[in-house]
């Protein structure tokens, strides 16, 4: 499919800035946009990023009617460009799209999409270690109306901007034992808006107490370990398997269900983990037992897992106001994985999966 590209005259761009990381978390030249109506997508076009008009009583704004997704297009070693894990993105957004009762995007108008505004934008794409070109594909009922209903119009936008991972330094977490993000039945496993707005008010108390995150638990009981802001979350638990052996290190997360997030740094550090020997195993983790093993000792590195922060390390962890601290360096397990799964993105290793999708190469 190909998009009309209607290029700025006015461009914002500096490329020294951007290779050195001053020019970061701004959106860069150009956005994707189509619109939805009549059950067709028409006007797809890469255009100057820009104010976008929007009706007062458009239904998104009222009702949440808003899905979207977050990846990442990267510059490899050998200086072409790619997205990283785009059909696992392309069909999350479906998925979240259908729970919210919204039109699929069809494949080749999401990856034209991508494709054609990174490849527009491709000089803001920054050079690693760790520098990425962040890429945010949204949806929104954009329907004017007055009154409760699904909508019929709606926007699709790709925006995006070169980014720096948000966290460097370990994290401080809190388990949350009274608020909820997501109940059984409800939305979390969706990428929608309202769950990051019912999120806003349980994190900002906890940032006030202190903490950088809260860790979310169950709804009903608060009692399992479900996931953090935007990141999965995962442990390396020391574990014997035979009696009297040694220990081995495991990667433990919780298994993924209708209240997590199935995100797919996640699904990819557990495929690298499992092919160079370290097993994984994905199950219900209690607090209780995260609690044990951080005392014992069992339990020596938590992190957080996402495309915004990579794979983030959690150096305390507070249960019930008692803090747990967790020594890192560059032995951790955590900086070896993100450093296998960062060798793949930037093409320093081979990309056994297909996870990496060249921008800017015409199919024949
Ligand atoms: C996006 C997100 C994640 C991480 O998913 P990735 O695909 O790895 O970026 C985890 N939890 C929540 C709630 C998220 O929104």
């Amino acid at each position: 499919m190909t998009i009309p590209v209607d290029r700025t005259a006015n461009t914002r761009i500096d490329s020294s800035a951007i290779a050195d990381g001053r020019m970061t978390n701004v959106p860069s030249d150009h956005m994707f946009i189509a619109e939805y109506t009549n059950r067709e997508w028409r006007k797809a076009r890469v255009q100057p990023y820009r104010a976008i008009p929007l009706a007062p009583f458009a239904l998104g704004l009222h009702y949440a009617q808003a899905v979207f997704e977050g990846m990442k297009a990267y510059r490899l070693e050998n200086s072409s460009i790619a997205v990283f894990r785009i059909q696992s993105h392309f069909q999350r957004f479906n998925r979240s799209l259908e729970r919210m009762e919204m039109p699929p995007v069809p494949e080749d108008l999401f990856y034209s999409a991508i494709n054609t505004f990174v490849d527009t934008d491709r000089d803001w794409v920054p050079p690693g270690p760790e520098s990425a070109f962040y890429i945010r594909p949204l949806m929104f009922a954009s329907e004017e109306r007055m009154g409760l209903k699904s909508a019929d119009e709606f926007l699709f936008i790709v925006v995006g901007g070169p980014f720096r991972p948000l966290y460097s330094k370990p994290l401080r977490v809190k388990i949350e034992r009274k608020y909820s993000r997501a109940a059984p039945g409800g939305t979390g496993s969706a990428k929608c808006a309202g769950n990051y707005a019912a999120a806003m008010y349980p994190t900002q108390r906890a940032r006030e107490e202190g903490f950088d995150q809260v860790i979310w638990t169950d709804a009903a009981s608060h009692t399992r370990i479900e996931e953090s802001g935007t990141m999965n979350v995962a442990f390396i638990e020391d574990k014997s398997f035979n009696e009297g052996q040694q220990t081995e290190p495991v990667i433990v997360t919780p298994a993924l269900s209708d209240t997590i997030l199935d995100g797919i740094t996640r699904s990819s550090v557990i495929t690298l983990a499992r092919d160079s020997g370290i097993k994984v195993e994905e199950k219900s983790i209690t607090v209780s037992e995260l609690q044990q093993g951080l005392e014992s000792g069992t339990i020596r590195e938590v992190f957080g897992i996402g495309t915004a922060a990579s794979l983030a390390p959690i150096g305390a962890v507070s249960i019930d106001g008692i803090e747990h601290s967790l020594p890192y360096n560059e032995n951790s397990i955590v900086y070896q994985l993100r450093k296998q799964l960062n060798d793949v993105r930037y093409g320093k290793s081979e990309d056994l999966y297909g996870w990496m999708n060249e921008v800017g190469v015409v199919e024949v």
